[in-house]
């Protein structure tokens, strides 16, 4: 088994990038390759540990299999990526692209030329790439890579597994020593216990003590938090006020979003010291128009929409609109390995990050080539497309 990693050696922070280059406007080598075959593929993409449960969901297990899209042209190019879980049949995605050219489905410059093509974003962005000899950060009209820090995604409530005899925090700490082992210098810690698994007071305290453990223990690296929406204003506070002193990279999902909410706890923050803790939203449950009034006001600082679900090309869309209102980008990434890759090249040629999130995934069955953790940045690869190899199996 090939158990290769990413790998990094030292942190970094974030920054911001207002402008955006030039996309690459050349779609005429595009046209001269008409698509012959569409293949799916489940890939598996293990991840090195048992994750355990967040706020909201029971044990997330192993690591997952994923759907994958495998295209090629009648002239032998080959681009590939993952899916959304089935939202089409096979035959159905076939009749989206078999028989057509790639320039009648793909602009380099913007991306999908038609949002029915949103399952197959991906592997087209990959497959117009490797036909342009481009890696897909390039495309996107960087002249080089905007690198930006990656954080570990992969920190949930290990320590209350297995059920029948808690490991306790030490496990988190470990988890927590393996991914600096692999070469991030964020962290992610899940919080919200208090919401299903422990008593409101109880499941508090614990998040309050397991991000004083982490500090402590790894001093070199920034931490973020997640609550999962698990929490109220008054236990956002009531957390941020336990732990006193430990600055965090980010609050993430503290709540369901709402206009008083956000106000209230960026109200409590900006007068409390924390003024340089990046508020993020925008993974689930979101109204948008809400998201877009804080950030426009300067309330919310990052957003978070999933790189597959809500799709690569109208990623691209959104970023400019980011921009205007200086609202920072970190794409979605919880799941797959892949993802990671995706929202790194969105980043890496769009820029206007503010940390890649990582999920780190044995490598058995994917290449993952020069997308690799150094610095504690995550790099992109140079090679055409995204870089990314499956493995024949
Ligand atoms: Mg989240």
């Amino acid at each position: 088994m090939n158990r290769r990693h990413f790998l990094s050696l030292t942190a970094s922070s974030a920054a911001v990038y207002p402008l955006i280059g030039r996309a690459s406007e050349t779609s005429g080598p595009l046209t001269k390759h008409r698509i012959t075959s569409l293949e799916i593929k489940q890939v598996p993409l293990p991840w090195p540990r048992l994750v355990g449960k967040n706020a909201k969901l029971d044990v997330h297990g192993r690591g997952p299999t994923v759907w994958a899209v495998v295209l090629k042209t009648d002239q032998g190019a080959v681009g590939w990526g993952e899916i959304p879980d089935a939202q089409k049949t096979p035959e159905e995605l076939r009749s989206l692209a078999v028989g057509k050219t790639v320039a009648e489905l793909m602009n380099p410059a913007s991306g999908i030329l038609s949002s029915e093509l949103w399952p197959i974003d991906i592997p087209l962005h990959d497959l117009a790439g490797v036909i342009l000899d481009q890696p897909v950060w390039q495309m996107l009209g960087a002249e080089k890579p905007h690198l930006f820090p990656i954080y570990s995604g992969m920190i949930y409530f290990d320590e209350l597994e297995p059920m029948e005899k808690p490991a306790g925090i030490d496990q988190v700490l470990a988890n927590c020593a393996q991914d600096r082992d692999l070469g991030y210098r964020q962290l992610k810690v899940k919080i919200g216990r208090g919401n299903r698994w422990m008593t409101p007071e109880a499941g508090l305290k614990r998040d309050i003590e397991v991000t004083q453990a982490i500090a402590k223990a790894f001093p070199d690296c920034e931490l973020l938090v997640d609550a999962n929406d698990g929490y109220s204003v008054a236990t956002t506070i009531a957390f941020l006020k336990g732990i006193e002193g430990i600055p965090l990279f980010w609050l993430e999902e503290p709540f369901v979003e709402t206009d008083a909410a956000w106000r209230e706890v960026h109200a409590w923050t900006s007068t409390n010291g924390l003024e340089k803790m990046l508020l993020a939203d925008g993974e689930q449950h979101n109204d948008i128009p809400i998201l877009e009034k804080l950030e426009a006001d300067g309330i919310l600082n990052v957003r978070l929409l999933d790189i597959i679900s809500h799709g690569f090309t109208r990623w691209r869309e959104l970023m400019p609109k980011l921009v205007k209102t200086r609202t920072l980008s970190s794409p979605h990434a919880w799941g797959s390995g892949l993802k990671t890759v995706y929202a790194a090249q969105l980043l890496a040629g769009l820029g206007n990050g503010a940390s890649v999130e990582g999920v780190t995934c044995i490598h058995e069955h994917v290449d993952f080539g020069e997308n690799t953790i150094r610095d504690g940045k995550m790099h992109v690869s140079s090679k055409p497309g995204f870089g990314l190899t499956l493995r024949e199996s």
